[in-house]
């Protein structure tokens, strides 16, 4: 993950376009009509279709701070098949990000203690035996939602906008053994040490060969992955099983239909 500079761009400077002025600019780079809609969809930060000849083009609102030149490539992408979001213009939405949260997020309450390990010792020593004692970044249990994905766990993750290590609280048992909890943890703080690194399309690279490199001079690296693929099943069932108890204590505990047990 990255390392947040991009949030030292002032939120509220003046727009470079107002909407007729950048549809303008947009079809003349594009050499077509175009019709544009700006939007503040979260997800899809820019589409579009051709239809009789005319472009429509939806775009997120970040749009209209948008440097000439970025609105050049991104009219001159247009004409051609292929991603129009390439280069300069997928750079500009990376460096953009802040413009699509509204609200800003919070540091969440830090809880390294745990029942089977202690997120803050495992840190402090890797701190010390890795990173000279340099590093300081925030590590907590996760509330472990939303992080499943296909195929297995995300066992921990970095947050490069609230500089925060969440590790997911399936590891927290006794027969997890240190040392995965120490890899997950270091990998985590790697991410914070390395940040990311612009590919040549402007793709934010965070699994670098240096990160690699870097992971694998953690001396129990290739134990812990063993362990992982051992045991991943496992750990993946553990953590339906906290979905559930989460879920319980939300709603409120009841056996089936409405049936006390
Ligand atoms: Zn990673």
């Amino acid at each position: 993950m990255g390392t947040g500079r991009q949030l030292e761009i002032p939120f509220d400077e003046a727009p470079q376009w107002d909407v007729p002025a950048l549809e303008t600019a947009l079809a003349r780079a594009a050499g077509r009509a175009l019709r544009l809609v700006l939007t503040d969809n979260r997800s899809v930060l820019l589409s579009f279709r051709r239809e009789a000849g005319v472009v429509h083009l939806r775009l997120h609102r970040m749009f209209l701070h948008a440097p000439a030149a970025v609105v050049g490539t991104l009219g001159r992408n247009l004409r051609r098949r292929g991603r129009a979001a390439d280069g300069e213009v997928r750079r500009f939405m990376n460096a953009n990000l802040h413009r699509v949260r509204r609200t800003p997020r919070t540091m969440p309450p830090i809880l390294s203690v745990g029942l089977a390990h202690d997120l803050a010792t495992i840190y402090g020593e890797l701190n010390g035996r890795f990173f000279g004692g340099r590093l300081a970044v925030p590590i907590t249990w996760g509330r472990g939602v939303g992080r499943a994905r296909r195929g297995g766990l995300t066992f921990g993750s970095y947050d490069p906008v609230l500089a925060l290590i969440r590790i997911h609280p399936v590891l927290d048992r006794p027969d997890v053994p240190r040392y995965f909890v120490e890899s997950v943890v270091y990998h985590e703080m790697l991410h914070h040490h390395l940040g990311g690194v612009p590919d040549r399309a402007g793709r934010t690279v965070y699994h670098t060969r240096v990160f690699r490199e870097a992971e694998a001079r953690f001396p129990r690296h290739r134990e812990a992955l063993a362990w992982e693929k051992e045991n991943l099943s496992r750990l993946l069932r553990a953590s339906q099983a906290l979905d559930r108890a989460r879920r319980a204590a939300r709603f409120g505990t009841r056996s089936p239909r409405g049936r006390r047990p």
